[in-house]
């Protein structure tokens, strides 16, 4: 397949748009930006271009999709119910990195969902995002821009590599905002469980539902109601693992002595006393600006594709608001 890769300017923004949608309606995929991460998108009423989606990522078939929107009331084509407290979390975070699940309408097919009964829903922020699901008149189910078990992709440089062939057209917008999926949710009566932490916390879903009390799937052993967490993750080339600053230094100085090349992941804060690593040195950002540290955490990952070392040492991060999302990936990443 041939792939149309367009980097998005001022002058040609409509234009790309325009038949980004077509390329849609047509049956196509197309990757686009969202504030999270890029997306692979097809039609979610087209059951032959959401089986493209699988093939094209080596996606396992029970790993189901989030369907996007461009505006609330598409919500009525996915799902016939809409709690009150679901309603509350969409007043309060949507357009933005908050998927919901709901019941499934029948009519939605099981390829998107995985066998589920349910739906996976976001409607995100990005501009592009939004204009072209608007413009292509139906939701998009898009899971993220990669290779399956890869780290998803944040620029449009990394997606070239993996899905080049694969996809209809690339739309790249530069890098993602966030950096890091969106936190998805399941809601009853008594509680939300976070199946995946994202840039929407633990905190703020708290403030908005308060008393109703939010658990991490983890702690609960919930995660086969969100199957794609079974599945590797967001893997770089070389083996991974994750230590305290603290821990950090002597151990690479231990393993370097041993004669391994060892690769460093670290912050500002940190970065003279790794020097002598070049070039198999990475820094994410300030340590106390989580919001740079996710939206370079994949980068972090990807730069050791093509620095080969025996080991990587990834500096951790407190498991607190944005953390949470950070720390889930690089364990993901490093299991
Ligand atoms: P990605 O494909 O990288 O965008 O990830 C989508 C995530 O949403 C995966 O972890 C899926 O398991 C999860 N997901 C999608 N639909 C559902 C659903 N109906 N119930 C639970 N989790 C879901
Ligand atoms: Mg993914």
């Amino acid at each position: 397949m041939r792939t149309k890769i367009v980097k998005i300017t001022e002058g040609n923004r409509k234009e790309v748009l325009k038949k980004a949608a077509i390329i849609i309606k047509n049956g196509g995929l197309v990757v686009f930006p969202t504030e999270t991460v890029y997306g692979l998108g097809a039609n979610v009423f087209d059951d032959k271009a959401l089986s493209k989606i699988f093939l094209a990522k080596g996606r396992p078939g029970d790993n189901p999709l989030i369907v996007h929107i461009s505006d609330k009331t598409e919500l009525k084509e996915l799902t016939n119910s809409v709690t009150e407290n679901q309603q509350k979390l969409i007043d309060a975070f949507w357009p933005g990195p908050l998927t919901i699940i709901f019941e499934k309408k029948d009519t939605i097919s099981n390829i998107v969902s995985g066998g589920l009964s349910t739906i996976a829903v976001r409607m995100p922020s990005n501009y592009i995002a939004h204009k072209l699901i608007h413009l292509a008149g139906v939701p998009i189910a898009a899971p993220s821009a990669n290779i399956s078990g890869r780290p998803s992709g944040t620029k449009g440089e990394d997606i070239y590599n993996e899905l080049v062939g694969k996809v209809n057209m690339i739309i790249n917008d530069g890098d993602s905002k966030i950096g890091v999926e969106s936190t998805v949710i399941k809601i009853n009566d008594k509680q939300i469980l976070i199946l995946r932490p994202g840039a929407v916390t633990k905190e703020m879903l708290e403030k908005v539902l308060f008393p109703l009390p939010v658990f991490f799937a983890k702690d609960k052993n919930d995660l086969q109601s969100s199957p794609g967490t079974k599945y590797k993750h967001y893997a770089p080339k070389f083996k991974l693992e994750v230590i305290s600053k603290e821990e950090i230094k002597n151990k690479a100085e231990v393993l370097k002595n041993k004669g391994l090349i060892i690769g460093v992941i670290t912050t500002n804060q940190n970065k003279d006393s790794f020097k002598e690593y070049e070039p198999n040195f990475f820094i994410l950002g300030d340590e106390n600006n989580l919001e740079e540290i996710s939206k370079n955490l994949y980068n972090a990952l990807r730069f050791f594709d093509t620095h080969k070392v025996d080991l990587i040492l990834c500096q951790s991060f407190p498991e607190v608001g944005l953390g949470v999302a950070i720390m889930d990936r690089l364990e993901r990443a490093s299991a």
